[in-house]
């Protein structure tokens, strides 16, 4: 049985997560932490006899891995317990700088973490569909990234979208930083055929959506993930905490737990 400490519990991935491991037979809350200021401290979560911490180190001892949907702030200072400690850490977090990630990196060296910009097993098999288009497509094609979430999302574009922007830019030997267009408005000239766009809506209550469109001339090849749950992020999230606990220390993401590498 893996014994899983959630870090924002409270929140709309935290709670689908426990709600997940509550269907799964080889898996048991064990630790479920939140903001020091959330009305859910001190609070039975669900009715499991977990009561809602405000630190990880608060139920350190008594679990076997922890999952970070919080804030970046958080999923970097959990990471670096969680290397202290030698526990192994799962991080669904989006939106953290290049600085935070070296952090995260750091704490690798002693322990393994898997960290992913989206869990959901379809969009990291999208992951891998991008990669074969733009390696067949090549600099034939101009290349378009769109995403929508729902309202409350804080980080735009999405991690995944980044994800798939990296993946493409990789395969076509591209530095992501150079040719990402984030913004278009007034008079933009003609594109950049190397140009990589992004583009997000934010409404209502969209679980997630994510395109990546390879335009040429007189044909165009789509690829689009939907999700409808969050309960496809959860499932993967839970799937890679079960599989790090084979794992000694490292970086992986859930291309490596799917074995699509
Ligand atoms: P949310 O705002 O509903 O929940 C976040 C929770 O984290 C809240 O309960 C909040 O109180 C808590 N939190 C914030 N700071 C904290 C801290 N310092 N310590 C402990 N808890 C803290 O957000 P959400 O929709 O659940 O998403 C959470 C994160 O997960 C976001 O970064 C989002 O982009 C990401 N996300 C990733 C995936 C994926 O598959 N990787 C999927 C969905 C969401």
């Amino acid at each position: 049985m893996t014994k899983i400490a959630i870090v924002g519990v409270s929140g709309r991935m935290g709670r689908t997560l426990v709600e997940a491991i509550s269907m799964d037979n080889s898996a048991t809350l064990a630790g479920a932490i939140d903001r020091q200021d959330s009305s859910m401290i001190g609070r039975d979560i669900n009715n499991n006899h977990i009561a809602v911490v405000s630190s990880l180190l608060d139920v350190i001892d008594s679990i076997d891995v922890v999952i970070d949907f919080s804030s970046p702030l958080a999923a970097v200072g959990n990471a670096e317990i969680c290397g202290r400690f030698g526990k192994n850490i799962v991080i669904g977090t989006t939106g953290l700088t290049s600085e935070q990630v070296q952090c995260i990196k750091s704490a690798s060296k002693s322990t393994a973490i898997c960290m992913s910009s989206n869990f959901a097993t379809g969009v990291n098999l999208c992951f891998k569909l991008a990669e074969m288009a733009a390696s067949a497509l090549g600099d034939d094609v101009d290349i378009e990234i769109s995403e929508a979430h729902h309202k409350h999302k804080l980080d735009a574009p999405s991690g995944t979208a980044l994800t798939l922007g990296h993946v493409v830019a990789r395969t076509l030997d591209r530095d992501l930083d150079q040719v990402a267009v984030y913004r278009r408005q007034g008079d933009i000239g003609e594109r950049d055929s190397k140009a990589i766009g992004f583009s997000s809506v934010r409404a209502g209550d969209i679980v997630g959506d994510h395109t990546v469109m390879f335009s040429g001339d007189g044909e165009r090849v789509e690829i689009t993930h939907k999700a409808s749950s969050r309960m496809a992020f959860a499932k993967g999230a839970i799937r890679a905490a079960k599989w790090l606990s084979v794992q000694d220390s490292g970086l992986f993401d859930m291309q490596d737990v799917l074995g699509l590498k």
